[in-house]
This record gives C-alpha cells, sequence and structure tokens, in this order.
C-alpha cells in the first residue's frame, strides 16, 4: 500500500477501527493524525504513535487524505470551518451514513476527489465489509488508496451508482444486527431447553462462524446446496427448517432488509 498522510477527523470506534487495523500491516505511525476534542480518544491513539490534534483545520492543512469519521448529525458543523481549506489536491473520504458525495461536495466545495464508504462493526474485529463510492473525476490511484486503507480492516466492494449505498446499508451495514438477533433467540431457545448460557452461546457462535467459513470455503456452491446438504429428508434439520418455512421466513427477511433501505433513503 502506498503510503501517504492521513487525517482523521474525528476518532471514535470506527476511525479506532481503521487507524489500528492499519497499523497492524506496518503503516508508519508518524504518517497518521487522529483529530478529537476527546483527550482519553487522543491519548487512545497517541500511545500507538499517532500524531494527535484538536484542531481540525490545522491538522488538514499538509493532509493528502481526510477521513471524516464524525456522526452525520454534526458533519455540517464540523465541515463548515475545514471549507477555507483548498481540498483541490486532497482525497476526501467519508464514512459518515446517509451523507451523499453531493452534500459532501456543498460542503466542501474545492473538494473535487470524494469517496464515500459505508462500513460495518466487524470492522473492529478485522472482519468489516465495506462498500465504496467514487464520484466520476476520482483518478485510479486515489481509488486504489481507499481500497487499501479499508482492506485494512476487512473486505470491500465497488459501487457503480451511489443509490446502491442504500442495499449496501441493508447488506453489510446494518446486517451483521440481524445475525446478532438470530443468534440471541437461539441462545434464549436452548437456556429454556435447560442448558447453561455459556454453553448455549458456545454452540451458538460456533455454528454461526462455521457456516459462515463452509460458505467462504465453497464460493461456487449456491447457498441453497449447502443448506440442502445439511438437510435430511425426514430429519431433525428438515423438522426446524420446515417450521421456519411455514412462518414465511424469507418474506419476513426480505421485508426488514427493504424496511432498511426505505429508512436509508429517508435519511439521505
Ligand atoms: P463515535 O461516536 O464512536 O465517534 C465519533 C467521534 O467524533 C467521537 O470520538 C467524538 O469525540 C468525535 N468528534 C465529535 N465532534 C468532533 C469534532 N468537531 N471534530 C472531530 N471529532 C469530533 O462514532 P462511530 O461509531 O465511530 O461513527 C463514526 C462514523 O462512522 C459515523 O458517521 C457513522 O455514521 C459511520 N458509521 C459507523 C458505523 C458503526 O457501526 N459504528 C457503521 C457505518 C458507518
Amino acid at each position: 500500500m502506498q503510503h501517504k498522510l492521513i487525517s482523521f477527523i474525528g476518532g471514535g470506534n470506527m476511525a479506532q477501527a481503521i487507524v489500528f487495523g492499519l497499523l497492524k500491516q506496518g503503516y508508519p505511525a508518524e504518517l497518521i493524525c487522529v483529530c478529537d476534542p476527546n483527550q482519553h480518544r487522543r491519548d487512545l491513539f497517541s500511545a500507538q504513535g499517532t500524531q494527535v490534534s484538536d484542531d481540525n483545520v490545522k491538522a488538514i492543512q499538509d493532509a493528502e487524505v481526510i477521513l471524516l469519521a464524525v456522526k452525520p448529525q454534526i458533519m455540517a458543523d464540523v465541515c463548515a470551518p475545514l471549507s477555507a481549506v483548498d481540498f483541490s489536491n486532497k482525497l476526501v473520504i467519508s464514512i459518515a451514513a446517509g451523507i451523499s458525495t453531493a452534500r459532501l461536495t456543498a460542503l466542501l466545495p474545492s473538494a473535487k476527489n470524494i469517496i464515500r464508504v459505508m462500513p460495518n462493526t466487524p470492522a473492529l474485529v478485522s472482519q468489516g465489509m465495506a462498500g465504496l463510492f467514487a464520484t466520476e473525476q476520482v483518478p485510479t490511484a486515489l481509488k486504489q488508496f481507499a481500497q487499501d486503507l479499508l482492506s485494512a480492516v476487512g473486505k470491500i466492494c465497488w459501487l457503480e451508482q451511489e443509490q446502491d449505498m442504500h442495499s449496501v446499508t441493508a447488506g453489510s451495514g446494518s446486517s451483521p444486527a440481524y445475525f446478532f438477533l438470530f443468534m440471541e433467540a437461539m441462545q434464549q431457545a436452548l437456556v429454556e431447553m435447560d442448558l447453561d448460557p455459556q454453553t448455549a452461546r458456545l454452540l451458538v457462535q460456533q455454528s454461526a462462524l462455521g457456516a459462515a467459513q463452509m460458505v467462504i470455503d465453497n464460493p461456487q456452491t449456491a447457498l441453497s446446496a449447502l443448506r440442502e446438504n445439511v438437510t435430511s429428508k425426514g430429519g431433525t434439520t428438515a423438522a426446524a427448517l420446515a417450521v421456519f418455512e411455514q412462518k414465511n421466513m424469507t418474506q419476513t427477511i426480505k421485508q426488514a432488509m427493504q424496511a432498511c433501505v426505505q429508512r436509508s433513503q429517508e435519511m439521505e
């Protein structure tokens, strides 16, 4: 990966995941600056050898890449003083949910190179999934840089149209919570069957991990085939799956994901 001077505006959970991921890959700490008004957050980063600052404008002056990692609600207030800086030779990467590249361009008028990213929380354990969208004028080398940056904490995919960010939100941004809900319900059912909570959790987490690993290790096999391979006719798995079918689980999942997309569209 190419090395550039990066300033993170906002040093919260997501910024931490990305910075720690970069450092783990050997990215030079002195080329990273994290700006956050919270002293405790700054201490966390400076302990890793990065530069820190509580002055956003000063911290971005020399940066080649600015990564906006503040909450969407305060993005306009945070960008107002930054707009005095010339962004024409800088790459701006925003991970803020629901802030379009058009909105970012309005907030930072001199910015030409803008990449919008929808990450997800498994980035915190280096197993993230991020959707990336670049405006037309962003050169390939800068797109590659953004790709390498996000690859430090997981997998990435490029989107051709910005509107697909809504589907990415439904498919990966919000989806860890769907799996948590599924696992939570399974753990609860097992506890009601008299297993202790730790054993119940172990059964659920290891099965989820194992199922995901089988999907990853068998890229040519359809997901339906993986399911059918473990479902003997008249057996225990078939009995469980028949209940899901009766309750129209597939339709419920579809409706939940459509609701996610709708909410994402309303927020933009
Ligand atoms: P967070 O609350 O952990 O971090 C935000 C940080 O911004 C805080 O440390 C805060 O002190 C700092 N901050 C506040 N005002 C500031 C200012 N004026 N200048 C600089 N820093 C300031 O939030 P997070 O979970 O890391 O989310 C950051 C962004 O990532 C959000 O825009 C969110 O939409 C996006 N995102 C998060 C997730 C997720 O799962 N956490 C998923 C997708 C996208």
